[in-house]
């Protein structure tokens, strides 16, 4: 039986894939390369010494995905195929609402037809929008999302609730990922965005890598210690292994569950710059900026559950996390080089 992945050629997909091969898994890759690269699943081989079988396939193409579905064995899916540029969502709201939503529909579709129930859903910690209190644990009402990208989020947690609900058989996991950064130790694969990268860590790594002058940061006059927003880092690696403890707890039947995936800790955008400089000796120019449409003061995890429940505790702290990002970097300063 095999553990079928989509949107596995991607940033979080391709270190979960190494994470699940690690654990024995059989792994089939599903993603239509729209933002990966086929080499980190190269890459993803030559970590891990096994396979992967790779379908270029959209999760749109009901056709494609029969026949993904037909030739392998699939026992169990990991959902993390999906478009995911905030700003980039508030200019293409039907092509993120048809990709995400649509694509997820159809995927439901035909795992119905082949008898396939247990899944397992990238969802984000923007479901909460603006959360009252913080640390957010998974009992905190879901929140306006200030743009289309969180609402496929929020939308596809009630649609892949109200599946699990009409049909018990279904085992269906939520994990509300607080924000991934880091990489592989290996350097070998790491998170390749297209364009200006939207994210700080990214950024960042690009400033030191010397392909941008500075860090902008999206305001100083937030109601927290520096005046810079706080966010809940977790590594990768971390999370990648959060998806083979929430497969675990499917083997055991486990109806229907929602995680946080953080490590419980805030840290600033301004922790995360002398934190990084620290851990690699690179300065980071930077200068504070007008702030950031739609972004909130402060949200980070209780994540007390996922241990609880799927015996899954955040490993690496903020300077591991600077450290892997600046190997993948600067060993690969234009990522996968596409
Ligand atoms: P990513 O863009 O690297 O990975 C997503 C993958 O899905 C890409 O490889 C892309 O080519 C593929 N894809 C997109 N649309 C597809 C389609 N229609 N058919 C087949 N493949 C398709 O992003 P990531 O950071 O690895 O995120 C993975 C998932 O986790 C996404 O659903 C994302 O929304 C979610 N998530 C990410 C973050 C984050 O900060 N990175 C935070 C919370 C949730
Ligand atoms: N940020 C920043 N400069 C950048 C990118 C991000 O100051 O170039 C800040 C952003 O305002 C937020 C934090 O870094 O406070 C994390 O942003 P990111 O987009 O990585 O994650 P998200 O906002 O989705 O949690």
């Amino acid at each position: 039986m095999a553990i079928l992945v989509t949107g596995g050629a991607g940033y979080i997909g391709s270190h979960t894939v190494v994470e699940l091969q690690n654990a024995g898994y059989e792994v089939v890759v599903l993603d239509n390369l729209s933002n990966a690269s086929e080499k980190s699943l190269q890459r993803v081989e030559q970590i891990t010494g096994k396979p992967v079988t790779f379908y270029k396939a959209d999760i749109l193409d009901k056709a494609a995905m029969e026949d993904i579905f037909s030739k392998e064995s699939i026992d169990s899916v990991i959902h993390f195929a999906g478009l995911k540029a905030v700003g980039e969502s508030v200019q293409k709201p039907w092509e993120y609402y048809n990709n995400n939503i649509t694509g997820t529909l159809t995927l439901i579709q035909v795992m119905r037809e082949h008898n396939v129930k247990n899944i397992i859903f990238s969802s984000s910690a923007t479901v909460y929008g603006t959360p009252k209190q913080v640390p957010v644990t998974e009992e905190t009402p879901k929140g306006e999302c200030t743009n289309p990208y969180g609402w496929t989020k929020s939308m596809l947690e009630q649609i892949l609730q109200d599946i699990q609900k009409a049909d018990p058989e279904w085992n269906v996991i939520l994990l509300r990922y607080f924000n991934p950064i880091g990489a592989h130790k290996s350097g070998l694969i790491g998170e390749n965005p297209s364009g200006i990268p939207n994210n700080l860590m990214p950024y960042i790594t690009q400033v030191a890598v010397g392909k941008r002058e500075e860090l902008g940061v999206f305001g100083n006059d937030y109601p927290t210690p520096d005046g810079t927003c706080i966010r809940d880092y977790v590594h990768v690696v971390d999370l990648a292994i959060g998806h083979v403890k929430a497969l675990k707890r499917i083997e055991e039947k486990a109806g229907f569950g929602i995680y946080n995936l953080g490590t419980g800790k805030g840290s600033s955008v301004l922790d995360i710059v002398n934190n990084f400089q620290e851990a690699t000796g690179v300065p980071i120019p930077y200068s504070i900026k007008e702030r950031r449409a739609g972004d909130i003061p402060e949200n980070y995890a209780n994540a007390e559950k996922a241990y609880r429940e799927l015996g899954w505790k955040a490993q690496y702290g903020i300077k591991e996390m600077c450290e892997d990002s600046w190997r993948w970097q600067s060993q690969n300063p234009d990522g996968y080089g596409e």
